[in-house]
């Protein structure tokens, strides 16, 4: 095993002030990094990725099959959601309650109308199982204003929007990078990877921003309950519109929840989606809903990707949501956690990640 001694900042010749380690580059981790070098310019921030890119859940690629950029899934934030924002920018809010009830066959419009499917995209559980913690602080933050429930769909750019704003913060980032261990007592002293090892100096802080699965793996603990989704994008010959030329429609009573086109990927979500997870005749049924909604015939399937995410978001049942830790702290004193997971009472989400790594940032620099 390789011990690295100190870090990267050292070894360049930069003048540093403490250094501060970040693992795992979704936007929890990239959220503490921005905010860390935002409250203390000096210091010296390397993050280690077990990818090979950053993002995690939330990011775009090109897509050898499609021949495209897509986005890992097509994802929403809403007007309320503040700390995403701050890294998003400006955007088109689009009023997204507009639904195609299948089985009538019509536009259905409304918060209260369709409450239920909108539940179901902010929670990925049904409403009577969804924690009644998380239910009470959704509503509050979202219904007080009518401008709060307005949402910014992503556009293929994803990794524009929230993850190249805050990568150019790092001082160093390092990829292929799996973090099997922490050792130390009190504080941790050794971050012990794969294949090497990084001795941490007496001042150095860690922020583990990684998803709950592999953060519960390295502290010994079980991991939480999650629920999956699945996101489908099809590239069709021509770019295709929606009923009332909108760029997203929920849908009523069909195997889809939300399909959105963006010139010519059509992007479909399926949240809750664990009954059909090996489902390989879902890409048909769902083009075949697809074609329902916009009133044309279901001639032929076009490319399309399909991607599965068992672990998308926690079970947001009461149960798993009492396990969820309370604060950033853990067992080091000079460790602290991060990832949308950590946020109790929080949906898993874009905000979550961003207010998870503002809080380890801040007890991280409060740490003398
Ligand atoms: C299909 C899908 C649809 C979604 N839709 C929405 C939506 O519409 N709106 C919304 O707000 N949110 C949505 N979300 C949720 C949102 O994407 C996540 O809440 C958010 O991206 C989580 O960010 P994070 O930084 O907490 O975790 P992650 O993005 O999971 O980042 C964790 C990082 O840690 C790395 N890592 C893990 N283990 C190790 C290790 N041992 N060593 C080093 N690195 C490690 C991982 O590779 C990863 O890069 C969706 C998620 C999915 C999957």
């Amino acid at each position: 095993m390789q011990i690295h001694s100190g870090g990267k900042g050292l070894s360049d010749g930069k003048m540093t002030e403490s250094r501060f380690y970040i693992i795992g580059a979704g936007t929890a981790g990239l959220t503490a990094v921005r905010y860390i070098k935002k409250h203390a310019p000096k210091a010296y921030v390397g993050i280690f990725e077990a990818a090979a890119h950053p993002g995690g859940r939330c990011r775009s690629f090109y897509d050898a099959k499609l021949q495209c950029r897509v986005d890992n899934a097509l994802h929403a934030i809403l007007k309320a959601n503040r700390e995403a924002l701050k890294i998003r920018g400006k955007g088109d809010f689009v009023y997204p309650a507009v639904f195609y009830d299948l089985k009538n066959r019509k536009l259905c419009r409304g918060i209260f109308q369709n409450y239920r499917e909108i539940a179901l995209a902010l929670f990925n559980l049904p409403l009577e199982q969804t924690a009644s913690e998380i239910l009470r602080r959704s509503v509050c933050e979202l219904f007080p204003f009518w401008n709060a429930r307005k949402a910014l769909f992503s556009d293929n750019k994803q990794s524009e929007y929230f993850i190249n704003p805050q990568l150019i913060y790092a001082d160093d980032i390092t990829y292929g990078k799996v973090l099997k261990d922490i050792e130390g007592s009190g504080r941790a002293t050794k971050l012990v990877f794969c294949k090497d090892a990084l001795k941490l100096g007496k001042g150095d802080k860690v922020i583990c921003a990684m998803d709950n699965f592999n953060t519960a793996r390295i502290f010994g603990d079980m991991p939480l309950k999650h629920n999956p989704i699945i996101n489908i994008h099809y590239r069709t010959s021509t770019p295709l519109t929606l009923p009332g030329g909108r760029q997203v429609i929920g849908v009523k009573g069909g195997l889809a929840q939300w399909v959105a086109v963006n010139g010519d990927i059509v992007s479909v979500i399926i949240s809750d989606a664990g009954k059909y997870l090996n489902d390989d005749e879902l890409a048909f049924k769902v083009w075949r809903e697809v074609c329902r909604i916009r009133g044309t015939a279901a001639a032929f399937l076009p490319p399309y990707r399909m991607m599965k995410y068992r672990r998308a978001t926690l079970c947001h049942d009461a149960e798993t949501n009492a396990r969820r830790p309370g604060d950033c702290r853990t067992v080091f004193e000079n460790v602290f956690l991060a990832g949308d997971w950590t946020m109790k009472n929080l949906p898993c989400s874009i905000e979550a990640a961003a207010l998870s790594g503002k809080r380890a940032a801040k007890a991280a620099l409060s740490d003398k």
